[in-house]
């Protein structure tokens, strides 16, 4: 086992765990074994492969969209190790050297936490004349389907590699950079404007969300998940015991329902129903088979609050029940779930026709 050859995964610090064991899951179902190394809070897992071939194997047919705690991941090509201060820039490209493919674009990251913040200005001041020098060794060039990574640890030590661009995230450490809209009335709306992003292609946005459809959002108090759909032009029936931001309700598109989301029962269908409730995952997982079955909705989003200890297994728990009903009830529906940026202790779930 080559030390530095191997998957680099970004995951939501204290998801170290998660993120190895599903790693080490699917690289298994490919046939790959590896060493995880998962230190706890980092952020970030080593994933060490007998060498890079294993983990090319491994990056290319495992759909990024498949994982779970995975925010951002590439191939490891190596660790540049006592980096000198004063050329930190030529061994990361006699590193990339061994990579014949070249790449279409560089992108430096750290992994998300505090202490690696710090090392932010150290990216930026690295960035151009790294690109120059990749580009002068023909490394970076305009046509690849690659991305190169670097990813520094600390100012000497940084993991380089490649990533395929169709196959892991557009954003720098697999973070995106939301805007908070100033008349939302929560921060979560951020975390569905996310969960729209993660999980819709272009064209299934477009057939998602059409002026004059209806949603249902279970739990949706002060209501910015409510405000997300009535901004993509739906009328929202927003179910919760504890009230909702007046501005919201003014615009005339919203209407509360004070009463238990899981007895909530909705006049006609609707084509969303989204449900962001603090509550067991499989409780909530079960309330969604029920209205998808039932067909109350079309598609759903949903949250799976994570608070105990086997987060991963209970995961998987969860989306196997809601893939063994719908396979049950002959509904031929994707499912897709992640843990969010924007997400806590929980991931979040989509479902929606094929
Ligand atoms: N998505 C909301 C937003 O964007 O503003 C935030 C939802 S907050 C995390 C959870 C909400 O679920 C709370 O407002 C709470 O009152 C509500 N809730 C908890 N249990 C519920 C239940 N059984 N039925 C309906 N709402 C419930």
């Amino acid at each position: 086992m080559t030390e530095s050859v191997g998957l680099f995964l970004y995951c939501r610090l204290g998801f170290e765990t998660e993120c190895a064991a599903e790693i080490t899951a699917l690289a298994r179902a490919q046939g790959v074994e590896g060493f995880c190394k998962a230190k706890p809070e980092s952020a970030y897992v080593v994933f060490q492969t007998a060498d890079v071939e294993s983990a090319l194997k491994v990056h290319e047919n495992v759909a990024f969209t498949h994982m779970v705690f995975a925010r951002q991941w590439f191939v490891m090509l190596g660790l540049g190790r006592d980096l000198p201060v004063t050329d930190r820039v030529s061994g990361l490209v006699t590193g990339f050297s061994t990579w014949a493919h070249g790449a279409a674009e560089l992108i430096i990251e750290t992994p998300d936490t505090n202490e690696a913040k710090e090392l932010s200005a150290l990216c930026r001041t690295i960035e151009k004349p790294l690109e120059g020098q990749l580009k002068r060794a023909g490394i970076l060039k305009g046509k690849s389907a690659w991305r190169a990574h670097v990813c520094f640890l600390s100012g000497s030590a940084a993991y380089f590699g490649v990533s395929v661009v169709r196959n892991s995230s557009a954003w720098r450490m697999g973070i995106p950079r939301l805007r908070f809209p100033s008349s939302a009335p929560s921060r979560s709306a951020l975390k569905l404007e996310e969960a729209f992003l993660v999980f819709l292609s272009e064209s299934e946005t477009t057939r998602a969300f059409r002026a004059g459809m209806r949603a249902v959002d279970l739990g949706a108090a002060p209501g910015g998940w409510t405000w997300q759909l009535v901004h993509r032009g739906l009328y929202v029936t927003a179910v919760d015991n504890g009230p909702m931001d007046e501005r919201l309700m003014a615009g005339g598109e919203v209407e509360h329902i004070r009463a238990d989301g899981f007895y909530y029962r909705p006049a006609q269908p609707v084509e969303w129903m989204v449900c962001d409730i603090a509550e067991k995952p499989r409780r909530v997982a079960g309330l969604l088979v029920h209205w998808l079955t039932e067909g109350w909705c079309q598609r759903t989003v949903f949250n799976l609050k994570l608070p105990m200890k086997k987060r991963y297994q209970e995961v998987e728990l969860c989306l196997d029940m809601v893939r063994q009903a719908l396979m049950e009830a002959e509904l031929n529906m994707v499912v897709r779930c992640k843990q969010l940026y924007h997400d806590r202790e929980e991931v979040t779930v989509y479902v929606g026709p094929r």
